[in-house]
C-alpha cells in the first residue's frame, strides 16, 4: 500500500511540475505575469484530481498483477495434472503418446513396450482396492528402476503402462523388457504382511519402424501382449518387423 502511495505522489508531483511549466509558457507568451495564486492552482489541482486517479489506477494495477500470477500457476498446475498421473508420478496417457511423437520425430529407431499387471482384479478382489493401488505403485517404481535415463513410462490405462525406448535396438530392447518382467516378479509384496504374494506383468513389445504410425504400433504391442497372456502370462513378447509397401 505504501509502494502505491509513494508511486501515486510521483507521479503528481511530475503532473505538477509539467503543470508549472506550461502554464509558465503560456502566460508568458501572452505576457501574462505568472503569479503565486496561478502557481497555487497548478499545484492544488493536480493533488486533487492526480493523485486520487493514480492511486486508484495503481492499486487496480497491482490486484491484476496478483490475479495474473494466480491465474498462470492455476494452469501450470492443471498442465502437470493434465501431463501426470496422479498415482504413480508417470506420464499420462496423452502426455506419454506426445512425448512418444516427439522422440520419434528425432529418432525413429526406437521399440515401444506395453506392460499390463496380469491378474491384477484377483488383488483387488483379495486385498482390496488400497492394496490394489500399493501393488501398483509398487510395479511402477519397479519399471522406472529397469528402464534407461532416456527412455520414458506413461500409465495408458488403469493397470497398463507403456514404455518408450528410444534410439534402441532389438536386442537392446529384449534385454529391458526382460528385465522389467524380472524385477517385477521379485518384487517383495505383501498384502496381508505375512504371506508374500506375486506379482507378474506380460509386456509386447514391437519396433518403432520408419513410416509406422502410432496406431499400428500400438496394434502390434496390444496383439503381442494378448498372446503373452494367452502363453500363461508373465512373459514378453516381441512383434514380428512389419514389411511395409514400398
Ligand atoms: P489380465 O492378467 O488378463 O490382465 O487380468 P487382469 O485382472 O489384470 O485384467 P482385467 O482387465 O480383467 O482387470 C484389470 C483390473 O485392474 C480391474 C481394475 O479394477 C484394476 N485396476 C485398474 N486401475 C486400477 C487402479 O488404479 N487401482 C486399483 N487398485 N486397481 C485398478
Ligand atoms: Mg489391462
Ligand atoms: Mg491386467
Amino acid at each position: 500500500m505504501w509502494k502505491i502511495a509513494f508511486k501515486a505522489v510521483l507521479v503528481t508531483l511530475g503532473v505538477i511540475a509539467v503543470s508549472q511549466i506550461v502554464s509558465f509558457a503560456i502566460r508568458a507568451s501572452a505576457g501574462q505575469p505568472f503569479t503565486v495564486f496561478v502557481f497555487a492552482m497548478n499545484s492544488i489541482l493536480p493533488v486533487v484530481t492526480a493523485l486520487p486517479a493514480a492511486f486508484i489506477i495503481f492499486l487496480q494495477n497491482g490486484k491484476l498483477k496478483r490475479a495474473l500470477a494466480e491465474l498462470s500457476q492455476a494452469h501450470a498446475q492443471l498442465h502437470e495434472k493434465y501431463r501426470r498421473d496422479g498415482l504413480t508420478g508417470f506420464l499420462s496417457r496423452e502426455a506419454f503418446f506426445d512425448q512418444m511423437r516427439q522422440s520419434r520425430r528425432q529418432s525413429d529407431a526406437g521399440a515401444l513396450l506395453l506392460i499390463d499387471a496380469d491378474h491384477f482384479k484377483r488383488i483387488n478382489d483379495t486385498f482390496g482396492h488400497l492394496t490394489g493401488d500399493e501393488a501398483l505403485v509398487m510395479i511402477s517404481r519397479t519399471i522406472q528402476g529397469s528402464i534407461r535415463e532416456q527412455d520414458f513410462v506413461g500409465r495408458v490405462g488403469g493397470e497398463e503402462f507403456c514404455v518408450f525406448l528410444p534410439s534402441t535396438s532389438r536386442e537392446e530392447a529384449a534385454t529391458i523388457a526382460e528385465r522389467v518382467r524380472a524385477a517385477v516378479e521379485q518384487i517383495d509384496f505383501r498384502p496381508d504382511s505375512s504371506r508374500r504374494h506375486r506379482l507378474t506383468v506380460s509386456i509386447g513389445v514391437a519396433m518403432a519402424q520408419a513410416r509406422l504410425g502410432r496406431a499400428q504400433l500400438m496394434r502390434q504391442v496390444d496383439r503381442c501382449l494378448y498372446e503373452a497372456k494367452e502363453q500363461g502370462r508373465n512373459r514378453v513378447v516381441f512383434a514380428q518387423p512389419l514389411k511395409l509397401a514400398a
